[in-house]
């Protein structure tokens, strides 16, 4: 029983049993039904039913779809993906755990930036398949760990009178549900070495934000206006690609980064963004100082921190942030003294750790993901 909004509405998950295989007729159960078998199952306990404001049979399957696009496994290298299915249409399993619609919505987020990407003409088809390779490992990971969850809760309760026959005491229970905790709150993937998830070779220069899982926000103070900020708000789902550069010391590698990547005929931003595009059109750069934002002077940074960008080309003051005093990023997150660039994918993933010095490698990452525009224009 789950208590709802109003101080008097409540929802009730009623286990009807098991049924056999292909019997309808458990869909036809009525709300006086469904009544008496939770009063049975409460008793000597009650509850009086006044007023349903909805209900539904539902059917616990732990299934899971061989693909999530039309393309068979074998043709992979031959076929492009034109159909997808996401959400409950590929994997099911018992509501229990909470995590159907965080993870359906995933699934759509996975795929949505992927398609854009494709069909602006900024990544080759093949990104496509990426999210069969991601979703269904996740959502076979989901269904595993619903069978032990689903296990797990449906043990008797322990009677400390007679251990030998077994069950789970009320203290196990609340530490296994709070150990699943990650789990519940949809934040357990952890995608595996793939193109858009780097080797972890570099990932000691920032051990919080770990290769694969969802980037873990922390608050930072926004330089243009002093205020404090959670870092992770600067997302948009807006199929951008997130590089956040924590600066060295005295930020000076963090300014020649910056410089770099906005100006320099190698870097990701000149080589990846299509012409015509604002500079931060593929990449949202942005930079984070170990100061304390009285001593940064944004208008001394390189462009790419305060693109002119937009459908009127304003000035954009969002993208340098300082040190929190109250909650320092940098050791939270076990930023290293040289500093890092953090590459996070437009769904919120940390892709790949590199140190501030690392041009090659960041510009070889993303060549193995998105087309060279460049060679588009000599086209
Ligand atoms: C009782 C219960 C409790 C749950 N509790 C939670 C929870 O606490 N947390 C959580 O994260 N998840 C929970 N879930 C799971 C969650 O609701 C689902 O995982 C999620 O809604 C799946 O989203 P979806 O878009 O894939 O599918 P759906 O939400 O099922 O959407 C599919 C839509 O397609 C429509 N449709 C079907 N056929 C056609 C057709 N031929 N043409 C046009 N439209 C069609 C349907 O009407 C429906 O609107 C719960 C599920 C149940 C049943």
């Amino acid at each position: 029983m789950i208590p709802r909004e109003g101080g008097s509405m409540v929802r009730c998950y009623v286990d009807l049993g098991e049924v056999p295989a292909g019997d309808r007729s458990i869909r036809a159960t009525t709300v006086e039904q469904l009544t008496a078998v939770a009063n049975s199952i409460l008793h000597p306990y009650s509850i009086d039913v006044k007023e349903v404001a909805w209900s539904s049979v539902y059917e616990v399957g732990q299934r899971l779809a061989e693909r999530f696009e039309d393309v068979p496994a074998d043709a992979v290298a031959t076929r492009t993906p034109r159909v997808f299915i996401a959400g409950d249409a590929c994997h099911t399993r018992s509501a229990k755990a909470g995590q159907g619609m965080n993870v359906s919505m995933q699934d759509a987020f996975n795929l949505g930036w992927k398609l854009a990407a494709v069909l602006e003409g900024r990544a080759d088809a093949a990104l496509l398949h990426t999210y069969t390779a991601e979703r269904q490992a996740v959502a076979q990971d989901l269904i595993d760990f619903d069978r032990f969850w689903s296990a797990f809760i449906a043990q008797p309760r322990l009677d400390p009178a007679h251990p030998e026959r077994g069950g789970v005491s009320a203290e196990e229970m609340q530490s296994e549900f709070a150990r699943q905790g990650r789990y519940t709150a949809g934040l357990a993937t952890t995608y595996t070495r793939s193109p858009l998830t780097a080797e972890a070779t570099h990932q000691s220069l920032a051990t919080g934000f770990e290769i694969g899982t969802r980037f873990h926000s922390a608050p930072v103070i926004r330089v243009a206006d002093a205020k404090r900020v959670e870092l992770g708000h600067a997302h948009r789902a807006d199929g951008r690609w997130r590089l956040y550069a924590f600066a060295d010391a005295a930020g000076e590698r963090l300014r020649d980064f910056a410089a770099w990547m906005g100006e320099a005929p190698e870097s990701p931003v000149s080589r990846f963004t299509p012409p015509g595009a604002d500079i931060d059109g593929v990449f949202d750069v942005h930079g984070v100082f170990r100061t304390d934002h009285h001593d940064i002077d944004p208008t001394s940074l390189p462009e790419i921190l305060l693109p002119h960008s937009g459908p009127l080309g304003l000035q954009d003051w969002e993208k340098v942030w300082a040190r929190d005093p109250r909650r320092d990023i940098f050791r939270e997150r076990g930023i290293h003294a040289d500093g890092a660039v953090v590459v996070v994918r437009p769904d919120q993933y940390v892709a790949h750790v590199l140190p501030l010095s690392a041009r090659d490698e960041l510009t070889a990452f993303f060549d193995g993901i998105l087309r060279d525009q460049r060679a588009a224009v000599r086209r």
